[in-house]
């Protein structure tokens, strides 16, 4: 792995690992104050949580602006990514008429690729002042992961924007509902153009973060996931990536296994967590993290006293490797936005309480203990600067 890359795994990780966000979502809860409304500049000293998966806009390209999020944030968010949606949703007259759908799942007509979200998404960060840009980690997102010129979109908005960029993503390989709406050809985890994709973050240091169902809807029962063999194959493929698997694979009826599914998804949650703790095992794959965004994951995790000991337990063995994001979409209010945090709660307060710097001495000692001699500490991010892009590639 190069050194670049490292660095950011490390600094990304340290600033949204979950451990403290979901040790201190109980105190956020019992302190229900309104959040300030103002906008804070530099990162608050006390934050109950960084965001590590948010969307400014949604699957029109309309949002809140950047004003109203940090207002949002206040002084309870630290840090934040800040990534739109790379899919836009087509009004077809044909499909509903009068009715403007602004989901993918009011409309029949395709979704397709739109690439300006990247510029709009850098334009407003430009605006913020330095101390207001310290706390965002934009992502970049309008790349068909099926094109192989995906990666020449990539390199194509590093050099139009420097310095503002930390990774790709939200970006969706597999995904209910939505891959099948999409325009072209449908995105695989075999497609060559994906490894184009994964080989420019490791070459660059940007950060991934991917959506990638871990089985289809309605699979066999007692059969393996669908797409696990093939999401671990590609991340073996990758080991200087810094890959994160956006809400552990699950989606809205996307369950890991079928086969008990009459007695509840409760009971089916220990067959999910053995493939997830199967992956923290795997030294293959300790370059890949998981993101417990979306209310749909903590449906499952807090739907029981058992499903929660269950979570709680396996994200206090391995707290380096869950990351908290909330998934909100274009959030009108801070009620909005924090209605993710309230599902979150039962599994919160199972989670040992731990000092906020803690996963950033848990990145490092990993990293100086076991790749001592790859790790270089405080080195710029390569995908920061035109400068250093252009240099590093060389
Ligand atoms: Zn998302």
């Amino acid at each position: 792995m190069n050194q670049n890359s490292k660095t950011i795994r490390r600094e990304f990780a340290a600033r949204h690992l979950c451990t403290p966000i979901l040790a201190s979502l109980l105190v956020l809860l019992l302190a229900l104050a309104p959040f300030g409304g103002r906008l804070a500049a530099q990162e608050p000293a006390d934050y109950d949580f960084h965001d590590s998966h948010f969307h400014l806009t949604n699957y029109i390209q309309q949002g809140i602006s950047i004003e109203d999020y940090l207002a949002i944030m206040g002084d309870r968010v630290g840090r934040s990514t800040l990534f739109g949606i790379p899919l836009q949703q087509t009004w077809s007259y044909q499909n509903s008429g009068d009715f403007p759908p602004s989901y993918y799942l009011q409309s029949d007509a395709p979704l397709y690729y739109y690439s300006f979200t990247d510029a709009y998404i850098a334009r407003l960060y430009e605006k913020l002042t330095p101390e207001q840009q310290a706390r965002f980690d934009p992502m970049i997102v309008g790349f068909n992961p099926a094109d192989m010129y995906a990666t020449d979109h990539i390199k194509r908005v590093l050099n139009t924007f420097p310095g503002v960029f930390t990774g790709i993503g939200e970006f969706s390989i597999h995904k209910e509902f939505v891959s099948s709406k999409i325009a072209g050809e449908v995105a695989s985890l075999t497609n060559p153009a994906l490894d184009r994709i994964f080989d420019l973050c490791a070459e660059t240091g940007l950060v991934a973060i991917m959506h990638n169902d871990i089985d289809m809807p309605f699979s066999k029962p007692k059969s393996e996931p669908v797409y696990l063999a093939q999401a671990k194959d590609m991340m073996r493929r990758h080991p200087d990536a810094t890959i994160i698997w956006a809400h552990i694979g699950l989606g809205r009826i996307v369950h890991p296994d079928r086969s008990i599914a009459s007695a509840g998804t409760a009971t089916r949650s220990p067959a999910f967590m053995q493939v997830v703790q199967g992956m923290l095992t795997d030294p293959t794959l300790d370059h890949v993290y998981f993101d417990i965004s979306w209310e749909e994951v903590a449906k499952y995790a807090t739907e029981t006293p058992e499903t929660v000991q269950r979570t709680a337990d396996v994200i206090n063995r391995y707290p380096d490797r869950f990351l908290f994001g909330t998934d909100k979409v274009a959030p009108k209010n801070p009620e909005a936005y924090l209605i993710y945090t309230k599902c979150m709660h039962r599994c919160g307060k199972n989670c040992r309480q731990r000092q906020k710097e803690k996963p950033l001495k848990v990145i490092m000692n990993v990293c100086s203990t076991r790749r001592a001699e790859k790790c270089v500490h405080g080195k710029k991010r390569i995908s920061k600067t035109t400068d250093d892009y252009v240099a590093f590639t060389r």
